[in-house]
């Protein structure tokens, strides 16, 4: 009995470590102490549960051999996992951590199905059972295929002809099995169970093929809901309130996140489940046409930062693909001990997830407070003597306020136009991520500064310290 109560105190403590660590999570200088407490909290109830849970006829888990085996193993793919991972690989780490969330909640379907299929009363139950095997299974398969998107094995979208109508008759199709194996008793309802796992796989792939690479961090995001949703059907179907707590933060938060993310791009969820927007690979090549540019060599850029009141840098996905974040945070404090004002200019959905640049340049410990918004470095670029925009390309296309039919219309930029002087580093005259080009490129006040981000800084920073 002591055990019992023990348990669900542990899992209670369990519950508001997680709530409390999603909280921190919404600061970068609480955000790493967050995450510690609510992995503590799942320690917690992961040990609680190995040593205290009894089933109703009294018995404890054993296998530990199984159990610590499958921990260990666990414990050390995903250690050097998270240690090895660069900062530009982490959409996918979280595609695959996300799909093994997946996996493991339809496992669980499947492990505990038989043990109700044919009992009398057990509707809801088995109703819950099967509303995790099958979002569980989209998840699991659906993260694998975001995962071989986002890690450059699979370079294609791939859009069958009628896509959307054949995805839709395939839900409809597991809808209606799982309603017929609710309903009725039958015999060989094992087969039917499989067949049902095997088209929710069918249908995860299905599901995530013809998606284009700029929308895949949003159906990442919108996978993790559903790992977190079929983890709480878990939680419900065991009546474990930690399992069940868990879920519903990362499927509530996986939602909020993805419509953030949407909001952010201007781009309905809708439209990015079934639009085909974003199947450009980043990097093309573009056609400048007519259009002249001008560059700029790194030793006037050192003398235009030098003489400037107020620098604003600009970081993009190629800031992050170059490991330049400590280069720049060096150039940033060059700067102000000449006078100079330097502040970073935040996009939502600058670089390939959400506080891509915030977790970025914490890594160089750039102060909290010189990340600016972009709703509030918006008005400020009017006063600002250069940008320096750093492998960012999407973010500051000013075809997004000005022309109706670019792709990205109506998505929030940041308006560096404003300032006197733009100067954009990157490699080329390449697209960013949403395979368009950008006029920015060929304004007046512009000039591109080519080269790889890092190599590019430390040339500045050493002409800047020879001034
Ligand atoms: P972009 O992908 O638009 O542009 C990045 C630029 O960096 C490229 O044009 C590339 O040009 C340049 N670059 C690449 N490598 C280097 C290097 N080593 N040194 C210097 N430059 C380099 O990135 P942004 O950050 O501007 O925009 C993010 C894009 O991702 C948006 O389209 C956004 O919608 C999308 N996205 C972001 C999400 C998020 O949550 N953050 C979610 C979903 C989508 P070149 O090849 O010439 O060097």
């Amino acid at each position: 009995m002591i055990a019992e109560y023990l348990l669900e105190i542990f899992y209670l403590i369990a519950s508001v470590t997680y709530v409390l660590g999603l909280k921190m999570l919404s600061g970068p200088k609480t955000a790493r102490n967050g995450n510690l407490i609510a992995a503590g909290g799942m320690t917690i109830a992961i040990f609680a549960t190995i040593f205290l849970y009894k089933d109703a006829d009294g018995n404890k888990l054993g296998n530990y051999i199984w159990i610590f085996s499958g921990m260990t193993v666990g414990t050390i793919v995903g250690w050097l996992a998270a240690k090895k991972v660069q900062m530009t690989a982490m959409p996918q780490m979280v595609s695959l951590f996300n799909g093994m969330g997946g996996a493991c909640a339809a496992l669980i379907g499947l492990i505990e199905f038989p043990h109700y299929i044919h009992a009398t009363g057990e509707t809801l139950t088995l109703a819950i059972i099967f509303g995790g095997l099958v979002i569980g299974t989209v998840s699991f398969s659906g993260s694998m295929v975001a995962f071989a998107k986002l890690n450059g094995n699979m370079k294609k979208d791939i859009r069958m002809p009628f896509y959307n109508i054949i995805n839709t008759a395939i839900m409809l199709v597991i809808a209606g099995l799982a309603a017929f194996l609710l309903i009725y008793n039958i015999e060989n309802a094992t087969m039917w169970v499989y067949i049902l796992f095997a088209i929710a796989f069918v249908y995860g792939i299905l599901f995530v093929i013809p998606i284009g690479g700029a929308d895949m961090p949003v159906v990442i995001s919108l996978l993790n809901s559903f790992t977190g949703l079929a983890a709480a059907f878990a939680g419900f179907l065991y009546g474990n309130m930690a399992m069940l707590t868990g879920g519903i933060l990362v499927g509530s938060a996986g939602t909020i996140l993805t419509l953030v993310m949407c909001n952010a791009m201007n781009r309905s969820l809708v439209s990015v489940i079934f639009g085909a927007f974003g199947s450009t690979a980043g990097g093309a090549v573009v056609d400048t046409g007519d259009k002249s540019y001008k560059d700029i060599s790194v030793s006037d850029t050192a003398v235009l930062m030098n003489y400037s009141e107020k620098v604003v840098v600009v970081p993009g996905y190629g800031l992050a693909v170059a490991q330049a974040q400590h280069a720049i945070h060096e150039l940033e404090e060059l700067l102000e001990s000449r006078g100079v004002t330097v502040k970073y200019a935040i996009h939502p959905v600058a670089g390939r997830m959400p506080g891509h640049m915030n977790v970025l340049l914490a890594e160089s410990n750039v102060e909290y407070n010189k990340l600016v918004e972009m709703d509030d470095i918006n008005p400020e670029f009017s006063s600002t003597d250069v940008v320096l925009v750093v492998g960012a390309n999407d973010v500051v296309n000013p075809a997004a306020n000005t022309d109706p039919n670019s792709p990205i219309f109506g998505m929030p930029i940041l308006n560096v136009e404003d300032s006197k002087t733009v100067i954009v580093n990157k490699r080329s005259m390449n697209v960013g991520y949403a395979g368009i080009d950008n006029d920015l490129f060929y304004k007046e006040k512009t000039s591109m500064l080519f080269g790889d981000a890092k190599a590019v800084l430390t040339e500045l920073i050493s002409e800047l310290k020879g001034m």
